[in-house]
């Protein structure tokens, strides 16, 4: 393939701006343009789409998603030693970089949004990557600021995303993400393409929100599937008994049974249980 830009390789990028990976800050970080461009296509299309990019690094991606189109990418990073590279990469893209350094646990990306459609695009640090996504999943009011979420995890978080019932990968996250999104994994990525190697495969995911997801509260939401999953070998009937309410007539209310186990209950009974909750439970799910 073409090279995608006249910017230095990024080997050089790293060098020049001191940027050793960084364990703590999950700095995994891919050199190969080509690998970049793939996970930018992947997100396509991109033109008048503003990208909201997690942990942009020394811009390998960053550069994929401005080559291959994107109108704006808004690039949250933590790591200050990142800084003056991603500035080189704002003066070869005039107007159409700008970089937020902060934690993006505590940044609002959509202060620096426009009125233009969002995506997020990410080779997300591995420490914080299910926070985020939570997060996103979790966003008022619905539909979102974004209109997708393409997205890198490591492999065994991405079968926990995209999960049906019935497995053991089939938890909180596949119900939260199966209740707002339509997730798939699009492909994988070896430990052998990033600079560290991490110790596991890789795989993008794409999210794509549900224009009108099943009415209910995502606080309860939550709390029950943490109460179910908490304790996923037990029957519902004892699992749920920590949320303080009559489980058996909880239950009985939602069509299911009370021998039942979480991994057996599709996404529509969780909502179904979280909507009985939060009526009878206000306070517990505020
Ligand atoms: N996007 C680059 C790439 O693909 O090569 C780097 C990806 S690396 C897996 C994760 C990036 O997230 C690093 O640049 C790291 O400094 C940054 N990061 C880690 N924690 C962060 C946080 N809390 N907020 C924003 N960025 C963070």
């Amino acid at each position: 393939m073409a090279q995608i830009d006249d910017l230095p390789p990024l080997r050089d990028v790293i060098r020049r701006h001191g940027l050793s990976a960084k364990k703590s800050l999950g700095q995994n970080f891919l050199l190969d343009l080509n690998l970049t461009a793939r996970i930018a296509r992947a997100a396509e299309p991109l033109e008048n789409i503003t990208v909201v990019e997690i942990g942009p690094g020394p811009g390998g991606l960053t550069r994929a998603l401005l080559a291959l189109g994107a109108r704006r990418v808004v690039a949250v990073e933590r790591d200050e030693r990142a800084l003056a590279a991603l500035a080189e990469i704002a003066a070869r893209y005039p107007g159409r970089l700008d970089v937020v350094a902060g934690d993006a646990l505590d940044v609002d990306v959509r202060v620096h949004l426009g009125p233009e459609r969002a995506r997020v695009v990410a080779n997300l640090p591995y420490n914080i990557a299910t926070a985020l996504l939570v997060d996103w999943l979790t966003a008022e009011p619905w539909p979102p600021w974004y209109d997708d979420l393409v997205l890198m995890f490591q492999r065994e978080v991405a079968e926990r995303i995209v999960a049906r019932p019935g497995g053991k990968n089939y938890g909180r996250l596949a119900v939260l993400a199966g209740w707002r999104a339509e997730a798939r994994i699009l492909f994988d990525v070896a430990p052998s393409a990033f600079v560290p190697p991490p110790k596991v495969t890789s795989s993008v995911v794409r999210l794509t929100p549900r224009p009108v997801p099943l009415p209910c509260d995502s606080a309860a939401l939550q709390r029950i599937t943490e109460a179910a999953f908490g304790q996923r070998r037990k029957m519902l009937r004892q699992s749920l008994k920590s949320l303080g309410v009559d489980t058996g007539a909880l239950l009985e209310a939602a069509g299911i049974a009370p021998t039942a186990r979480a991994e057996e209950i599709p996404v529509e009974g969780f909502v179904t249980l979280a909507r009985l909750y939060a009526a009878r439970a206000p306070a517990a799910t505020a």
